[in-house]
């Protein structure tokens, strides 16, 4: 199962170049709206080359089952499965990146990708098997960061008017600008907007779980220390240039 998405392009990356031509599936009706054409013939293109240098011809399932009976979060395991037993005829078994750790299952739960409900992906015709279930997303950025044309392929901005392209601004592209930055030191060029400043900050929620698993795996980290110095000094520098009565407020 391959999304173009960060998680299922770092499971491509580790299972490396297949011996022998394999399937990688994605199903246009999951992240893209079964009426998304455009944006996911573009996602196709995108990703193409990637699939190509690890050996993988591109297979797509176009499913409506979001809109007539599977919506929300907690059917995100139902129409992933729905998807992969449309081919239960021709293999037996297929594989899919686990979206979180264990650590995360204990906040995101009951996220509709988790842990236990994992292991139930199985029919009397094909069973789907998830990799990487202990490895974070900083650790999936770390290895993507390392390969151009994994790089170029990932595709996981929420926001469907810039994609398949990242835009750089909403809180899911800033919190992986980040992890970028801890991890490789400088944001790559696969964002539309590549700026990183203190208002840049102003997207993340910290309270929300993600963010704060981020912040606490990486919070004795040097590269988070630097980071963190670099958007004080941002924050600083913003306070130099605001009227008197602005900084006391802030
Ligand atoms: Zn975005």
């Amino acid at each position: 199962m391959y999304s173009g998405g960060l998680d299922s392009s770092h499971m491509l990356l580790r299972l490396g170049r297949r011996p022998q031509r394999a399937c990688a599936l994605t199903v246009q009706g999951l992240d893209y709206g079964v009426d998304a054409g455009k944006s996911f013939n573009s996602l196709k293109k995108k990703i193409e080359p990637f699939l190509e240098h690890l050996n993988y011809d591109q297979v797509v399932v176009r499913t409506n089952a979001t809109a007539i009976t599977a919506s929300g979060r907690h059917s995100y395991a139902l129409r992933l499965m729905g998807a992969a037993s449309i081919l239960s005829g021709v293999f037996e078994e297929g594989h899919f990146a686990a979206d979180c750790t264990h650590a995360q299952d204990m906040l995101t739960f009951p996220f509709g990708l988790n842990h236990i409900t994992n292991k139930y992906f199985e029919t009397d015709d094909i069973v789907l098997r998830p990799l990487e279930e202990d490895v974070t997303r900083s650790e999936k950025v770390a290895l993507v960061a390392t390969e151009p044309i994994a790089l170029n392929a990932i595709s996981f901005c929420p926001d469907r008017s810039v994609a398949p392209y990242n835009c750089g601004q909403c809180e899911k592209c800033v919190r992986t600008k980040m992890m970028f930055m801890v991890e490789t030191g400088a944001i790559p060029p696969i964002f539309v907007d590549t700026s990183f400043n203190a208002h840049t900050l102003d997207t993340l929620k910290l309270d929300d779980s993600k963010v704060a698993l981020f912040l606490l795996r990486h919070i004795s980290g040097r590269a988070l220390r630097v980071f963190w110095t670099g958007c004080l000094d941002s924050k600083r520098d913003l306070l130099v240039n605001l009227p008197q009565d602005q900084k006391r407020k802030d």
